[in-house]
């Protein structure tokens, strides 16, 4: 009866009609079958009969499935067989909903034919421990569907049908590496800190509850950035305060007394969130994204908040803002962030509030920016787009969008320098989990770091690795390169004890 219902809301004349029209007028099929279902669906929620508003979920699955299909047979989730060994799988694109559905055990890497190193896809395919290679080049569009691949994202190798010399260096590579992480892992449970003691202590960054537990077991001092925009990317309806604080009360306990800094909706850019459509814009990462949206949507933020103000009474929970600019936006924030609180009996107390820093201006301008709070967490990967004028997810100008360019990098040493006293600095892009910049972010100054979770005993080893002088002088050096290139090659020669040793000296 529920598919006879299903088929009859596909056979309705009036809706294929209206679809029609959109297409006719210029609409993609996708967007014009997906906004019309929308907005069926929100009618049928918003009646009284119970009956009628419960067929609103039947909509919803009708539109999800019309639109699985229009996205074709190579759509992900069909081309990854569901046993044999695993899988490289070639996409034009990862977009991020894309990558929260990977399975890590059967999917042993991504090459994407477009997209840069920064692109959300990737940060979120990475922190599900599925490599990702971006901008994989013409070898990877040519490839023949089952073909065997030697496939490296670090090294950014991707060979099709190796001879046998090449099977076994990699084979061999890849020993060595598993056998790196391996002794990484042993001792991955330690604060992290310099091997002078320095503390410096290593978080994750997570987008679902599954990555909470990695995190935890690869460890994880605690989560420094929950993207709540990705955690709840796939809904077609805003999640009610009970549901924000059940998923977040989730994480927390999967984090067991460790903190758990929760980012509010950063939506825009190339993050779209299905019941916050984001207007058509020229510039969409230069447009109404994060924060700023949220100025035309605050009751969505006021829930977020709400939520947040309850998990944190029981559980060591802390919030964050993205994609600030001015002291001004941070003061509304704050606002809201009240107005919130005190619907949930005061702001809980032990709760951290914070902003990221991922504009020059609020790095430039951090003393203003971050008067009053409790940390600010520097997102390399917006530092990077916006210092850089790069677009991080277009693969024409994503090599210049590079965090490792002495621009970036002494961005970072401002704010680690004019940054109010009592506010502490950490860093939550991806540049964090690169192990050697890692040594060079404590060196600026850096106070914490969070990571994707399959690099946390990575960075912590490389960091019991060298003193708190020897990142401080590594650091030095980075500032005074002047390409990111040669800061890459300085970070390369920088890695193993040995040199990580010299730099201490
Ligand atoms: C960043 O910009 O560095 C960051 C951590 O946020 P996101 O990647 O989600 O934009
Ligand atoms: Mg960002």
């Amino acid at each position: 009866a529920v598919l006879e219902a299903h088929e009859a809301l596909l056979a309705d004349p009036e809706l294929a009609g209206a679809v029609a029209a959109d297409v006719a007028a210029g609409a993609a099929a996708p967007t014009a079958w997906g906004d019309r279902l929308a907005a069926l669906g929100g009618e049928l929620e918003a009646m009284d009969d119970p009956y009628l508003r419960a067929r609103a979920e039947d909509v919803r699955s009708v539109r999800r499935r019309v639109l699985a299909a229009l996205a074709g047979p190579g759509a992900p989730d069909e081309a990854v067989p569901a046993d044999g060994p695993p899988v490289v799988l070639v996409l034009r694109e990862l977009d991020a909903a894309t990558a929260a559905t990977l399975d890590p055990q059967r999917v042993a890497g991504v090459a994407a034919l477009a997209g840069g190193d920064t692109g959300h896809g990737v940060l979120v395919a990475r922190s599900r421990g599925v490599p990702v290679y971006p901008d994989a080049g013409p070898a990877a569009a040519d490839v023949a569907p089952g073909a065997v691949i030697g496939f490296d994202a670090r090294d950014r190798r991707f060979v099709v049908d190796p001879d046998e010399d090449t099977r076994r260096s990699l084979r061999e590579l890849s020993a060595a590496r598993a056998a790196e992480a391996e002794r990484a892992l042993a001792r991955a449970h330690e604060p992290g800190a310099t091997a002078d003691g320095h503390p410096v202590p290593v978080l994750a960054n997570v987008t679902t509850p599954a990555d909470a537990g990695r995190a935890v077991a690869s460890g994880a001092q605690g989560c420094g950035l929950l993207r709540t925009e990705i955690l709840f990317g796939h809904l077609d309806d805003a999640p009610s305060v009970d549901a924000q604080a059940a998923a977040f009360a989730g994480i927390a306990e999967a984090f067991a007394g460790r903190p758990v800094t929760v980012r509010t909706w950063d939506v825009g850019g190339d993050k779209p969130l299905p019941f916050l459509p984001a207007p058509a814009e020229a510039n969409p990462f230069l447009g109404e994204r994060g924060l700023r949206l949220m100025r035309r949507a605050p009751e969505v933020l006021l829930d977020q908040l709400t939520a947040v103000c309850q998990v944190a009474r029981d559980h060591p929970v802390h919030v964050m803002f993205p994609m600030v600019s001015t002291a001004e936006e941070v003061a509304w924030a704050l606002e809201r962030l009240d107005e919130a609180a005190a619907a949930a009996g005061g702001r809980p107390a032990g709760m951290r509030v914070g902003v990221m820093v991922e504009v020059p201006a609020a790095a430039l301008a951090v003393r203003r920016v971050a008067q009053g709070l409790d940390f600010v967490s520097i997102g390399t990967n917006d530092l990077a787009q916006y210092t850089m004028a790069a677009e991080r997810g277009n693969t024409a100008v994503s090599a210049l969008a590079d965090a490792r360019h002495p621009a970036v990098l002494d961005l970072v040493a401002r704010v680690c320098a004019d940054v109010p006293e009592g506010t502490h600095v950490a860093v939550c892009g991806d540049l964090a989990g690169d192990p050697a910049a890692a040594v060079v972010l404590a060196g600026l100054g850096v106070e914490e770091l969070s990571v994707v979770p399959t690099q946390v005993a990575l960075v912590k080893a490389r960091l019991r690795e060298v003193t708190l002088a020897g990142a401080r002088d590594l650091a030095r050096r980075a500032l005074a390169c002047e390409s990111a290139d040669e800061v890459r090659a300085l970070l390369a020669g920088a890695a193993g004890p040995a040199d990580a040793d010299r730099a201490g000296r």
